[in-house]
């Protein structure tokens, strides 16, 4: 009896263990399930949207609207596929005259030059005080290049934009959206932080047969000829340049002049370049 009864207290044990192992062992594969089903989610990069940001210059032609700001340019098709985070760098040296400024390479949102200076002797176009102003050697160059105008072909220059802030590319992109919808603003309106505006060392151009506006018809005047055949002489050149929309990003527009100094932007202008090919070379 004594003996029947330890085997029985032995199975009942065994068993116990048994049903015990069992679930544990069921539990492990739920938890082994569940898991599987959350994981996924959970390694998703969190803010993997493409951050949308507001763009530049640029309404099309026939907006000028609102803006005091600034004019209409038409900024370009934005390249595909380059405006995901992966794709964008923060240049380090937003300071340096040759600094490449594109829908890729950004400037900070907190970029300011430190060197702006009012353009008090030059004849300008808008009244918006912001626009009115360039980094000083951009100006004094500038000033040059106007000289240089009048004084070997008798042309008047007018400078309608110079810097733009990146809260105020912010603001234009903002007006864009809301006015044409997202979609379209990207079409013809750079993003914050990829405006040359924002470096301080870019000038619209225009002039009296323009009407001081802006469009790609002033590379058509005697004004507009001038100017991309002697811009690199005061260390401007035209940085958006005709059948090169696929490289840089914009549209032709013959009256964004961009300062990089005289002797890059005599080498940049004899290469038949533009800026981006000529760094890469
Ligand atoms: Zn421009």
């Amino acid at each position: 009896m004594k003996r029947k009864g330890k085997i029985k207290i032995h199975r009942i044990i065994i068993l116990i263990v048994a049903l015990l192992l069992l679930l544990f062992g069921v539990k492990m594969l739920i938890e082994g399930i569940v898991n599987k089903n959350e994981n996924p989610p959970a390694e998703e990069p969190s803010g993997s949207e493409p951050v949308k940001e507001p763009d530049e210059e640029i309404t099309g032609p026939s907006d000028t609207q609102e803006n005091t700001l600034d004019e209409p340019e038409t900024p370009g098709e934005e390249p595909k596929g380059e405006d995901t985070p992966e794709d964008i760098v923060i240049v380090e040296n937003p300071e340096a005259i040759d600094v490449l400024v594109n829908r890729t390479y950004n400037l900070p949102d907190t970029y300011v030059p430190g060197d702006l200076v009012k353009l008090t002797d030059v004849p300008t176009v808008l009244s918006n005080p912001e626009v009115n102003q360039m980094r000083s050697v951009a100006y004094e160059a500038l000033k040059q290049l106007f000289t240089a105008a009048k004084d070997e072909a008798s042309y008047d220059l007018y400078a309608r934009s110079g810097y733009r802030s990146y809260n105020t590319q912010v603001s234009l992109y903002s007006s864009y959206v809301t006015n044409h919808g997202q979609a379209a603003a990207d079409t013809f309106s750079a993003k914050p932080g990829q405006s040359e505006h924002q470096t301080g060392l870019v000038m619209d151009i225009t002039c009296e047969a323009m009407n001081f506006q802006l469009d790609d018809t002033f590379g058509d005047t005697d004004e507009g000829k001038w100017v991309s055949e002697n811009a690199h002489r005061f260390g401007f050149i035209v940085r958006y340049p005709k059948g090169k929309e696929d490289i840089t990003g914009y549209m032709y527009e013959p009256w964004h002049l961009r300062y990089l100094g005289v002797e890059l932007a005599t080498e940049v202008y004899e290469s038949g370049l533009t800026l981006e090919e000529y760094f890469e070379q």
